[in-house]
């Protein structure tokens, strides 16, 4: 048996990183968890910490690192900021580092895990998003970098020995969100409360809110785009109520492939922690999914009620400054949304908005790219509070 794979979570305290520390403790004898980074929740990182017996940690808020120590005294090595996150993720006895971190802090981590040759799973968009031209070129080896969000890891799935050229279209399933079935009139008077109900998949605030307008899936289709080298309109979604099937590779031949499973990001981080093993299933609540007596069905998502979509399809196809500023823009729309300062069918009017006013260049560095996320979060946020 091979040793267990070193493993280091940065966003270890989120949605996503707890499926992967779910897997992982799931799994003791294939993975161990080295480290583990958050933003500020000290308390929970620490109890993690101590689960896993990490030998080092990091909180991005140097005050909470500060707390964490309090606790934790020289038991565990803290690391701090940045910085912190930079050591953590060139660990020298980690083989592989999780990004499940939301924003932008984890960009220079995730460059460095990839320059000093560790696996990669990503799960956090904006990297890809805002800082492809400066990540993808540090990819020294096919599947070094291995998709978690659902779509991408199953279409990663469907790729696997198989050549670019005979790829004809990628696409993405949605489940449209809780008001799939909402009329206009229904979608202008929602709630935060409503919004962040997901009835299949349970997520972050944020990702659940960009899932119920569908910026999620357009953000997705360009992530795709980018991460898989494929041409943005030949990336599209189609609706899947109840997301068993995730993503579907359409080829030359007129064969398509669709991965499925049940909607539970633990497969995901599984598939893609154990690449290229496959481990027997150990969640015994979904060893009752079965084919018998299921249907998948197929929708077409609808851009009127749901424009978000086709705003985001766009900044792809722009690229440049485009997708940071989308990023921007929608992280303070979101926001608003939640506030009660903005309306829900106003999250794409304003994100639009804020596209359509930007006339600057595309970014030369990743600090340009970075800063252009600022500039979107900022102007967006003074259209939502005229
Ligand atoms: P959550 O809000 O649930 O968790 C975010 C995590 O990131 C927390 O651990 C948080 O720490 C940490 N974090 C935030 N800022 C920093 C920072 N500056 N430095 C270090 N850690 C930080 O988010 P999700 O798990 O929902 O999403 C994470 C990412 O994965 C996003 O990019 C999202 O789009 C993507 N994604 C999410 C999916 C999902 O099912 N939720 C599916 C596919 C992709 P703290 O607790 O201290 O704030
Ligand atoms: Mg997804």
């Amino acid at each position: 048996m091979k040793p267990p794979v070193r493993i280091v979570v940065i966003g270890a305290t989120g949605s996503v990183g707890s499926s992967v520390l779910d897997v992982c403790r799931t799994y003791p004898e294939y993975f161990s968890v080295v480290g583990i980074a958050a933003h500020s929740s000290a308390d929970s990182l620490h109890r993690l910490a101590r689960e896993f017996s990490c030998k080092a940690v990091c909180l991005s808020d140097p005050g909470s690192a500060a707390m964490f120590r309090t606790f934790a005294g020289n038991s565990i090595s803290c690391l701090e900021g940045a910085e912190g996150l930079l050591r953590l993720s060139e660990l020298p006895d980690a083989d592989h580092v999780v990004f499940a971190s939301s924003g932008t802090a984890a960009i220079p981590a995730l460059i460095r895990a990839l320059e000093t040759g560790k696996d990669v799973s990503l799960a956090n968009k904006e990297s890809i998003l805002v800082a492809a031209p400066w990540v993808l070129p540090k990819v020294s080896r096919k599947d070094q970098i291995r998709p978690l969000d659902s779509e991408h890891n199953a279409i990663w799935q469907c790729l696997r020995s198989e050549s670019p050229e005979s790829v004809n279209r990628l696409i993405l399933t949605a489940s449209g969100g809780p008001f799939r079935t909402y009329s206009r009139e229904q979608l202008s008077c929602v709630t935060p409360e409503d919004a962040i109900r997901h009835p299949v998949w349970s997520m972050g605030t944020k990702i659940s809110v960009d899932s119920a307008t569908m910026m999620n899936k357009g953000i997705e289709i360009i992530e795709a785009s980018l991460l898989f080298s494929m041409p943005i309109d030949r990336v599209e979604a189609i609706l899947s109520p109840g997301s068993f099937a995730h993503g579907i590779v359409e080829f030359c031949d007129g064969t398509m492939k669709i991965a499925a499973c049940a909607p539970d990001m633990r497969l995901p981080s599984l598939v893609a922690l154990s690449f290229p093993d496959r481990l027997p299933l150990r969640f015994p609540s979904l060893k009752t999914e079965t084919l018998h007596g299921r249907t998948i069905p197929f929708e077409e998502p609808d851009p009127i009620r749901f424009p978000s979509l086709t705003i985001a399809k766009e900044a792809g196809r722009r690229g440049g400054a485009y997708p940071s500023l989308l990023v921007g823009a929608d992280e303070s729309a979101v926001e608003c949304f939640l506030n009660r300062q903005l309306a829900f069918t106003d999250i794409p009017v304003v994100v639009d908005r804020t596209l359509e006013a930007y006339s600057g260049p595309a970014p030369k560095s990743l600090e340009e790219a970075v800063a252009l996320v600022g500039l979107g979060r900022e102007c967006c946020r003074r259209f939502c509070v005229r």
